[in-house]
């Protein structure tokens, strides 16, 4: 885009106030992420959740001067603001302009599943024939969607956008602003419609995108899909894909050689597959039919087809040796996920930062390439830079700082230089075909094939979920205790702390002294202050819980010490029913006289419940609620001013929302369990435990597996070797098939007794290979079926999992 200020009003019907000749050229509304303030404008936006009127003075100090905004929130010279109504309506009502005012042949795509893929996939398709803009990564909603349409310019010649609603009524909005000449409809699945009544409802929302379409592309095997898309839009052009043969575009069968036969309008052709599994196969026959639709002959759709890459819109970050932290992006290498990188890795606290990025592999105009490249990475102000190719290596003088060249990964390991680094961010940002997982083996820390994955991005899903629960004004407290409850202390809290989390919930001083030492800035409760461990909790600045006179004594004692007592923050814990720690009633009055002479800050009173997530003991959860309401009324009465009041945790979130008070404490429900099915269906899964099979080998009938022959196969089998382990956190009576592991989706027994390091499964005579990954929990089987297995409850599953396992963190 491309717009003066006086424009934009003008074009939206707002108020300008300030300097009408300034120039915006792109639209930021986090204020995290504003990559250069210049020609740059901050949209303050508000919704149910939050108002970005509060980054404002935030977002004046990194240098923005135009914000757009529905107050004038201060008086700074300089500033130039457009007033709007609301801020969601104006950004949509500007992309309707924007895009309607170029004359460029548009795709929408809809559908619960299958959306980025498809977008993605026809870009790599297309983008040889046509000058594309697309959403980036999976802007979809009603903000997402105009920032993407936002994007377009005079260049473009073709416009790939996904939409997505999640409820009622969404799609009448977005389609109110975008309609796409040619619109695909991928896929309808079951997860995460709650707020629909049925599937009919869904379709009839999603096809609205279709009214002005002149062509739909649609999954024809779903019946409902096919008759609604039919019954509505029989005047225009329709056509289906899918497995079954009613479609214009199916697959036959597979070849004598494994190949898949397509037919395509009646014309048959074989494609090579290396994925087969159904949610792949649908994606390939929507770009196939789409590609077909454009006019491309089929020896170029299967040519295009083979050289689709994987998408994977993904970084991880695990702990690199010398105390690093390795940042890896290796599936994608273009311009969009670059600059989705150079974001992440502004959310860590690390200051020093090194790039490794190889050659691009775009037959593009590499000098204009490259260009770009080089104005996104200046920016970032990276201490090294290290180029790897024979093509990036050629703009080397391009790039500020330290640059180092490098033909391949070999001579950049050979040249010792990474060994220099010590606690700093390493970016690893390249094709795999340079061999960037040799660079990512040498570079961690563990090096082991079991992994336990944390989906960082499903963390805040899941806390936004208990949000709409809770009033906007409640403030949030997550229990990052017991190394964030198994999955990584400090990655958890920095992520938390950089979404604006109100509080972190410890166990121990140790705990709280961990996250300080790494950057950690929000308040921290201590819930077991120890004695021997009040200087550090001072000096670390970590709030005690205290639960009993002993406790109070004994750390104002070390404040006065210290001399630091005035104002100093404590947590008063009440003892309501649970009988672990806390203040019980008849205590109170006492309790007040000390806090009287005592200059402490109560900075909260709190109390925690033991049933929340057992209807059948509701009566003794509103009984706790009751008696912390009363003392605690009192305590603020005695003590003249209000702290923080809560006892709510996960459960107590989902099923007693009005008793919130003025904060939560949200735990496992961070993670994605809940033992209400409603608020389940809402939640994603955070983590998943994985290893690859180390071997397989092929036992006779009456041969046994395992320490002390306890497996003894009925039948000739073939038995699989897990790397994975008692040590690690498997419990070692889920073995002798007691614990199942998925591979390929399937389930497989665990047989055999559980060793030290290693397990044994039965994998018969499955396609399975050595190499290949297996699921210890995630979906099938889940942390629940697991926990199940193991006889116990997930909070000790995850807990139990061993530090050596390695921690790899994703944001996708
Ligand atoms: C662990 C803990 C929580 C969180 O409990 P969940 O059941 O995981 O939500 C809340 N409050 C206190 C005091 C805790 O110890």
């Amino acid at each position: 885009m491309n717009y003066t200020a006086q424009q934009i009003a003008a074009l939206t019907d707002a108020q300008l106030v300030g300097n009408g000749e300034l120039i915006v050229k792109s639209i930021a509304f986090d204020s995290r992420i504003i990559f250069s303030s210049k020609n740059t404008a901050f949209l303050a936006i508000n919704t149910k959740k939050n108002s970005g009127e509060k980054y404002i003075p935030e977002v004046i100090e990194k240098g923005i001067e135009i914000i757009i905004s529905e107050t004038k929130t201060s008086d700074d010279e300089g500033i130039t603001w457009i007033l709007v109504n609301d801020t969601v309506r104006f950004l949509q009502t500007l992309a309707k302009i924007h895009i309607d005012s170029f004359n460029i042949k548009t795709i929408g795509i809809t559908g619960s599943n299958g959306k980025t893929i498809v977008k993605e996939w026809l870009y790599q398709s297309l983008s040889d024939e046509y000058t594309i803009v697309k959403s980036p990564k999976s802007f979809n909603s009603r903000i997402g969607l105009p920032i993407s349409l936002l994007q377009a310019n005079e260049k473009h010649e073709m416009g790939i956008f996904e939409v997505g609603i999640s409820h009622p009524g969404e799609m009448r909005l977005l389609a109110d602003i975008f309609q796409p000449q040619i619109g695909i409809f991928t896929h309808i699945g079951s997860a995460h419609e709650s707020h629909f009544k049925d599937q009919q409802e869904i379709i009839n929302e999603k096809i609205m995108l279709f009214e002005r379409s002149e062509v739909i592309i649609f999954n024809g095997d779903n019946p409902l899909v096919y008759k609604s898309i039919r019954d509505l839009y029989s005047s225009k052009g329709l056509i289906s894909y899918g497995f079954e043969n009613h479609n214009d575009v199916f697959i036959k069968n597979a070849s004598h050689d494994g190949n898949l036969v397509i037919s395509c309008f009646n014309e048959e052709f074989e494609l090579k597959a290396q994925q087969r599994d159904d949610a792949t196969l649908y994606n390939v026959l929507c770009v196939i039919t789409t590609l077909k639709k454009l006019g491309f002959s089929t020896a170029k759709i299967i040519e295009k087809i083979n050289a689709l890459k994987a998408v994977e819109m993904r970084l991880e970050s695990v702990n690199g040796v010398r105390n690093n932290l390795i940042i890896n992006d290796s599936y994608n290498l273009d311009l969009d996920s670059l600059k989705i990188s150079y974001q992440f890795i502004q959310e860590y606290n690390k200051p020093d930062k090194n790039l490794i990025i190889t050659d691009f592999m775009d037959g593009k105009n590499q000098e204009q390439l490259y260009q770009q490249v080089s104005e996104l990475t200046n920016q970032q102000k990276f201490n090294r830079t290290f180029l790897i190719g024979t093509e990036i290596t050629k703009y080397k003088n391009l790039f500020d700082g330290k640059v180092y060249i490098f033909s391949d990964v070999k001579e950049l390991i050979d040249s010792h230089l990474l060994n220099q680094i010590e606690n700093e961010i390493i970016l690893l940002k390249g094709a795999r075909k340079f061999g960037t997982d040799r660079l990512k083996g040498y570079l961690e820390l563990q090096k082991h094939d079991t992994v336990l994955e944390v989906n960082l991005n499903a963390i805040i899903h899941n806390i936004n979920i208990h949000k709409s629960l809770l009033k906007p004004s409640t403030k949030m407290m997550a229990m990052v205790k017991a190394y964030s409850y198994g999955l990584g202390g400090y990655e958890i809290a920095e992520f938390l702390q950089h979404h604006h989390i109100d509080y972190l919930g410890v166990a121990y001083a140790d705990e709280g002294v961990a996250l300080r030492k790494n950057g950690i800035s929000v308040p921290v409760m201590v819930m077991n202050p120890e004695q021997h461990s009040y200087e550090s909790i001072i000096d670390y600045q970590l709030e005690p819980e205290i639960y009993s006179f002993r406790v109070l004594n004994l750390f104002y004692e070390q404040l006065v010490k210290k001399g630091v007592e005035k104002d100093y923050p404590i947590h008063i814990k009440l003892e309501t029913g649970m009988h672990r720690l806390g203040f019980k009633t008849h205590e109170l009055p006492e309790l007040v006289q000390y806090l009287e002479k005592m200059e402490l800050k109560v900075a909260s009173i709190f109390s925690h419940l033991s049933c929340a997530d057992d209807p059948s003991e509701n009566a003794y959860t509103l009984e706790q609620i009751k008696i912390f309401n009363d003392n605690a009324s009192y305590l603020c009465q005695e003590i003249g001013y209000v702290p923080i009041c809560h006892i709510l945790n996960s459960a107590g979130i989902t099923y007693f929302s009005d008793h919130q008070f003025d904060m939560v404490r949200i735990g496992i429900g961070m993670m994605g369990l809940s033992t209400d099915i409603e608020i389940k269906k809402q939640l994603r899964p955070v983590v998943r435990f994985k290893t690859v099979i180390s071997q397989i080998s092929e036992v006779k009938r009456n041969e046994s597996v395992s320490y002390n022959r306890r497996y003894k196969p009925q039948q000739d089998t073939r038995i699989a070797t897990l790397p994975v382990g008692y040590a690690d956190g498997i419990p070692r009576f889920i073995g002798n098939k007691v614990g199942k592991v998925g591979i390929n989706g399937k389930l497989y027994p665990i047989v055999g007794t559980i060793c030290m390091d290693m397990m044994m499964v039965e994998i018969g005579e499955d396609n399975i290979n050595e190499g290949d990954e297996v699921v210890i929990f995630n979906s099938n089987p889940s942390l629940e079926d697991f926990s199940a297995y193991c006889n116990t409850i997930p909070y000790e599953v995850l807990t139990s999992i061993s530090r050596r396992v390695k921690r790899v963190y994703i944001k996708d």
